[in-house]
């Protein structure tokens, strides 16, 4: 993993660029933004670098030292960080604009979806994405273990993408967890064959002792003589016009409860900008995400933004590749060469 990608650093040109998420998208911008010479300052409001990709990923799926090592280049080369700032909270998002030359907001998707049904704020009911970087910041030495909820018994994980196989994972594998869990359920709306989650996933999933139940949705939680219950509803799929994958419709009365101790949402993230629709004349579109142009300019003329919170829930190829293209436009901007 490499977000530096020059030996030399040019001589300064007196140009300060603000860069707000060090996910990969903001990483990746600022490596080519320091070899053109720019001043960059990295926000984060987590204590260390690498978003998603660091706090998100389970430790055996990507090599937590390399992307350690890649910060470190950039440190050594001049990038700074600010650590442990939330923009919107910390800092205002305005005073940055002002001060800086120009601004790429990268912070990425760190909502869990809801999947609105009865019962869903009760506290055994948790936001996957938010939970498994909870997990990765007290493996890391930032918060102390007492501080994560430590799922026990059967744990029904909603959701067949990324996130829910790396819940799952987390759950069965880290030492903190599996001598705790019984048993894991994953519950999906459509079949396997239709999931974001690759086949052979669900196959590694299945060997660790997942059971998959496919065409089922929850439609509601409670508690019953002191238990936890998710009711779930079968399903099954209609091809309709209009959508290219088969709708997942209920079928009526096939509905049935089961007995569970902690439920995961994992149906998707949704972008988080640091800011409203149109706060800052920073306008969204009605997914959240940052609405921008072919130059990933944003509504207000030096402000930009890549990576997820620009092109919603993707993956760290893509999101990279947004901020190193983003980072090419920001200089041709500030250089005058785009207007
Ligand atoms: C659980 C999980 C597993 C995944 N597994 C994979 C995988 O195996 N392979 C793969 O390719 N992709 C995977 N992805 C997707 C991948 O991690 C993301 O697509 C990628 O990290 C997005 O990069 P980004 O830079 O746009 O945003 P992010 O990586 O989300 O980084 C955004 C950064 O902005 C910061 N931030 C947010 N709001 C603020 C604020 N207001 N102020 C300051 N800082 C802020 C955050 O702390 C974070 O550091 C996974 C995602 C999740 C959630």
């Amino acid at each position: 993993m490499k977000f530096l990608r020059c030996r030399e650093i040019p001589p300064p040109t007196g140009k300060k660029v603000a860069i707000i998420g060090a996910g990969p998208a903001g990483l990746g911008a600022a490596g080519v933004l320091k070899c053109h010479g720019h001043d960059v300052i990295v926000f984060d409001m987590l204590p260390e670098a690498g978003g998603m990709m660091f706090f998100g990923i389970p430790d055996d799926r990507i090599q937590k030292d390399r992307i350690r090592e890649a910060v470190r280049e950039l440190m050594n080369a001049g990038v700074k960080f600010m650590f442990n700032t939330k923009v919107g909270r910390d800092i205002s998002l305005e005073d940055i604009i002002e001060t800086f030359d120009a601004v790429l907001i990268a912070t990425g998707t760190w909502k869990t979806r809801r999947l609105d049904v009865d019962g869903e704020d009760l506290p055994w009911i948790l936001p996957a994405a938010e939970w498994i970087v909870e997990v990765h910041m007290a493996r890391y030495g930032h918060i102390p273990w007492s501080d994560v909820i430590k799922p026990h018994g059967t744990i029904l994980i909603v959701g067949a993408g990324l996130t829910a196989a790396d819940v799952a994972t987390v759950l069965l594998t880290y030492p903190e967890f599996k001598e705790r869990v019984e048993k894991v359920i994953l519950s999906y709306r459509r079949t396997r064959e239709l999931a974001p989650m690759r086949l052979s996933e669900f196959e590694r999933l299945e060997k660790m002792g997942v059971e998959v139940l496919e065409l089922t949705q929850p439609i509601k939680f409670y508690e019953k003589d002191n238990m936890r219950i998710a009711r779930l509803i079968k399903m099954k799929l209609v091809k309709t016009p209009e959508d290219k994958r088969p709708k997942p419709v209920p079928i009526e009365g096939s509905d049935f409860e089961l007995r569970v101790d902690y439920v995961f949402k994992a149906i998707g993230e949704i972008p988080t900008p640091p800011f409203e629709d149109k706060q800052h004349n920073i306008e969204l579109n009605p997914d959240n995400t940052i609405k921008v142009d072919e130059h990933f300019r944003t509504t207000r003329p030096n402000v930009f933004a890549a990576g997820d919170v620009k092109h919603g829930p993707s993956l760290i190829g893509p999101a990279l590749k947004s901020g190193l293209d983003a980072a090419i436009k920001i200089h041709q901007y500030l250089t005058g060469i785009l207007k």
